[in-house]
């Protein structure tokens, strides 16, 4: 799970956000040193179901930022990776508006050109809702939030949209219900793990990549049971 690929200063607020292009574009080179697949989510799910034996990384990157379009998609179409970019339906081409009060810098979204770009490159395109809104806020209007923004989502890039992110992790029994009601077929959180077949493909556990991830920490946690042992369930 990936955010922003950008360097920033160390008083950056919530640095862990972002990952600096260098450390990326090795992070990128390790795990094709190390022969995975790596493709994007819906992808690793339909190729584990087909019985696929390799040993696959889904990328997924949340809120679609532009600074991924400049400085990961290069990367990933020089190493033939594909990967997720969930984008919020409401603020394509808009910026996280969402985090301003908290401190965190401003970064521009990807616009429509862009994401139909990435589409283009084999890159699957995922829903992060309408407004980026923690789906258990009491004031939440959840089926705009999760209907209305894959509908958007379908309608704009021409494109079955059925991969869904929880805005801050966050979810309850409601909240997935209407997330499988609404037709999606897999949910990523931020619950921390390695995704195996007992996990429901609607609450897929995901390994955080932040800036904080030196490389010795990158192969541990994609090679051993380090994010295993982190798993709250
Ligand atoms: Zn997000």
């Amino acid at each position: 799970m990936y955010h922003s690929i950008k360097s920033v200063h160390r008083n950056e607020v919530m640095r862990s956000i972002h990952v600096s292009p260098r450390s990326f574009a090795l992070q990128m080179r390790i795990i094709k040193a190390l022969d995975f697949k790596v493709c994007s989510v819906g992808d690793a799910i339909q190729r584990k179901k087909a019985g696929c034996k390799s040993r696959i990384i889904a990328l997924s990157f949340d809120d679609a930022y532009e600074n991924v379009y400049d400085t990961a998609l290069p990367i990933l179409r020089k190493y033939g990776f594909s990967a997720t970019i969930y984008a919020v339906a409401g603020l394509v081409g808009s910026s996280n508006v969402w985090d301003l009060n908290s401190g965190i810098s401003e970064n521009t979204l990807m616009s429509e050109t862009q994401i139909r770009d990435c589409k283009a490159h084999g890159i699957e395109i995922g829903c992060h809702t309408h407004t980026h809104q923690s789906l258990i806020a009491f004031n939440c209007q959840l089926e705009q939030e999760i209907l209305e923004s894959k509908s958007a989502l379908e309608e704009r890039f021409d494109s079955e949209i059925n991969n869904f992110c929880y805005p801050y992790g966050h979810y309850d029994d409601t909240i997935v219900k209407q997330v499988s009601d609404a037709g999606f077929k897999f949910g990523v959180t931020m619950d921390r793990g390695i995704s195996n077949e007992r996990d429901s493909e609607l609450l897929l556990p995901r390994i955080p990549i932040t800036w904080h991830t030196l490389p010795h920490l990158f192969i541990a946690k994609i090679l051993t049971s380090y994010e295993d042992n982190r798993r709250v369930l």
